[in-house]
């Protein structure tokens, strides 16, 4: 036996941040003993040795992993499967407790595709009233085109999940912290909730959580009754902001399905940035989140005792309102407290505006060294932007402000530099803020 083949099951008893560098070091996809790092994949499509082969390939294709055959996969083409993604596919399923992983090519080609696979004309989706932007434009331009709809409510109150769910309900759907109030959801909660209106039902209502701005590393939503996680790639995961992608982590029954769904609509991760992926991303994420955490947490002290202020919204703040949710839901797998690296703060005296945002934001952009003004999350540089006017710009104005969502709100992605230096560019921004009349 190779050196490397322990017994997958005992792998279960590393810690996360060890089996994310890793992964399951025996498995079929690749036979890369002698390498230290898999090797990047890169072929459109594959030498088949027989007809038999070749039909044989087509048979197994999206079979379900339990019943998948023991022999390694018969590759036939990249947008049906391919080695790189299909080892980054068994680590992200591995890092989020889930039974099965499929890689799209963004976060929204993920969304779209779970979506896909659990709902139908006729049937409805209910998600939480705040979502990523791109996420609520899916839903309210896209899919109502093929006769679904979306009933949208305030999920931070759980009760209010009895007055929507119906016959036609197929998924519960929502961020957890939301994009970008940094405010969470009670994944337990919904999900008894789910469970009382599951019962007698043929189809049981999913729990889909969208699980991007934690990272398995600060949250596994699994762990706490959701049935299906999704990934934007492109942030935390991938790390380094040069590849995009997307997970979909499912029960076995689904992978099949997904599998279909990516094969036609073709949405496929590249295997380039699966390596990327693989090799960079998910052996630094637990290193990445203890530090960006680590200079989060400062961060939000600082910001929240300076006198120009007005609120700073971060679960790790001893006074943050769902405290008590937070130190039960965002753990890493050892069961501390992880509160993630992504922070949202108002300034005062912007009187429904957003005049003192703008002026910190654009002394940022023009004076800062290391806060740069741009969207996305997860990079190793940290990023500031608007969400009202930027990311959440596809959420009209009148329901924007209904939700909480502040023309003057900002947001902080913290990246990987000395948290000193970032309060610093902070402090310089904010008293030329201080100084404006
Ligand atoms: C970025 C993001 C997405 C979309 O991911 P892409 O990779 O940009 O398509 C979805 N949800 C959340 C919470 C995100 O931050």
């Amino acid at each position: 036996m190779p050196k490397k083949a322990r017994d997958p099951q005992k792998n279960e008893n590393y810690h996360l941040r060890t089996r994310l560098i890793h992964g399951s070091a025996d498995n079929t996809k690749w036979d890369y003993d002698h390498h230290v790092v898999p090797p990047i994949s890169s072929s459109t499509t594959y030498r088949l040795n027989s007809t038999h082969r070749g039909v044989q390939g087509f048979l197994e294709f999206g079979a379900d992993e339990a019943g998948a055959p023991r022999h390694a996969p018969i590759y036939i083409y990249d947008r049906l499967d391919e080695p790189t993604r299909g080892m980054l596919e068994e680590n992200l399923a591995t890092a989020e407790g889930g039974e099965t992983a499929v890689c799209f090519a963004t976060g929204m080609a993920a969304i779209s595709a779970v979506f896909g696979v659990t709902v139908k004309q006729h049937e409805e989706i209910v998600a939480h009233q705040v979502l990523y932007g791109c996420t609520y434009s899916l839903l309210t331009n896209w899919l109502p085109r093929a006769g679904i709809t979306t009933r949208f409510v305030d999920l931070m109150n759980p009760n209010s999940l009895n007055e929507v769910l119906n016959e036609q309900t197929r998924v519960v759907y929502f961020e957890t912290p939301i994009n970008p109030t940094l405010q969470l959801i009670d994944i337990a909660r919904v999900r008894r909730l789910v469970d009382q209106a599951n019962k007698g039902r043929k189809v049981p209502i999913r729990i889909i959580v969208d699980n991007t701005f934690a990272t398995p590393y600060c949250q596994r939503p699994l762990e706490h009754g959701a049935d299906i996680v999704v990934h934007s790639l492109t942030k935390d995961i991938g790390g380094f902001g040069t590849d995009m992608g997307g997970a979909v982590i499912a029960p076995h029954d689904l992978h099949g399905l997904l599998m279909y769904y990516r094969k036609d609509f073709g949405g496929v991760l590249t295997s380039k940035s699966a390596w990327a992926f693989l090799v960079y991303g998910l052996p630094t994420l637990a290193t990445r989140m203890v530090n960006q955490q680590k200079s989060a947490q400062k961060i939000a002290q600082f910001l929240d005792q300076h006198p120009l202020v007005a609120q700073v919204s971060y679960p790790g703040l001893e006074h943050y309102p769902q405290r008590e949710l937070a130190l039960r839901q965002m753990t890493d797998d050892r069961g501390r407290f992880a509160p993630g690296s992504v922070l949202h703060f108002t300034l005062k005296k912007e009187e429904g505006g957003n005049r003192h945002a703008e002026a910190f934001i654009d002394y940022i952009a023009e004076h800062s060294y290391t806060i740069t003004l741009a969207v996305s999350l997860g990079h190793t540089k940290t990023l500031i932007e608007n969400p009202y006017g930027m990311t959440h710009a596809a959420v009209p104005e009148e329901r924007k402000l209904a939700l909480g969502i502040e023309p003057g709100g900002i947001r902080l992605a913290v990246g990987l530099e000395d948290w000193r230096d970032l309060i610093s560019d902070l402090d310089q921004a904010l008293t030329h803020v201080s100084q404006l009349s």
